[in-house]
């Protein structure tokens, strides 16, 4: 749901990666990886276990290093260290397959807790906000819960609002259905669907085959650390050009 380009040409992208490399190792687990996600874009990453699509996800906030290349948000490289990198993480959502929220805490802190020590905004104000948030995923009612009260894809709805509240750039989503019992995957989808619909810029990492036609802008296909190929969802999934790719198609119809 890419918007459509500016006159004077090329926007610039959210997220780009140039010539990404990385190592564990012995293991060249990214392997000159060349990336861009322009605003208001849905990216799905798929592609088999182990080939590289959560480091490559993590290298993005920094959670990872990497060995060479570059990385741009917004066009500006990311941040080494600090307090702009604690900056710039707060600006790219994140939500992974666990769903990471703080046990001790009130469903409501857990969304409130960002946006009022790393933001500053004013506790009541974060409230409202959070409120709100938590009404977009369905789960307000929850609120003065802990979360091991939640069902699993509350929970994921939780992470979703958590991360919102910081007003990201862009979200990155790494198999955020994967530890789900299967009759909450699509509550968890829905939230995502609708996020797509309102022109957040995403990087979706999913085995969900169908929410990738429906909501991906680009396809893109990793295997061995690399990006084999990419393109169209409907291109892709019908035509699919790599051997690597048809393979995998294949395995997981
Ligand atoms: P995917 O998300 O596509 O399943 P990962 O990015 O998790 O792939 O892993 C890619 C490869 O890197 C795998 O072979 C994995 O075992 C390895 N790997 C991942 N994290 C680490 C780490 N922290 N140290 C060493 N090897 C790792
Ligand atoms: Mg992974």
């Amino acid at each position: 749901m890419a918007t459509t380009m500016q006159d004077e040409g090329k926007q610039t992208p959210v997220i780009e990666l140039r010539d990404v490399d990385k190592h564990y190792g012995d293991l060249h687990v990214l392997k000159n990886i060349n990336l861009e996600v322009d605003k208001g874009e849905v990216l799905v990453i798929i592609g088999p276990s182990g080939s590289g699509k959560s480091t490559l996800c993590r290298t993005i906030n920094r959670l990872e290093t990497i060995d060479s290349g570059q990385i741009l948000i917004e066009g500006k490289p990311l941040p080494q260290e600090g307090k702009e990198l604690a900056a710039m993480r707060a600006e790219l959502g994140m939500v992974f397959q666990q769903f990471n929220l703080f046990a001790h805490m009130s469903i409501l802190d857990n969304v409130t807790i960002g946006p009022i020590d790393v933001l500053g905004v004013p506790k009541e104000k974060a409230q409202a906000e959070a409120m709100e948030l938590l009404k977009r995923v369905g789960v307000a009612e929850q609120a003065s819960k802990v979360p091991a009260q939640l069902s699993g894809g509350q929970q994921q709805r939780v992470a979703i609002a958590r991360s919102l509240a910081m007003h990201p750039k862009a979200m990155l989503f790494d198999e955020p259905t994967s530890a789900l019992d299967p009759e909450m995957i699509n509550e968890v989808l829905d939230v995502m669907v609708e996020l797509a619909r309102q022109g957040m810029t995403m990087i979706v990492v999913t085995h969900e085959m169908s929410f990738a036609r429906r909501v991906a802008d680009r396809v893109v296909f990793m295997a061995d650390g690399q990006i084999v190929e990419e393109g169209a969802p409907d291109e892709f999934f019908d035509h699919p050009k790599s051997e690597r790719a048809k393979e995998f198609l294949e395995s997981i119809s």
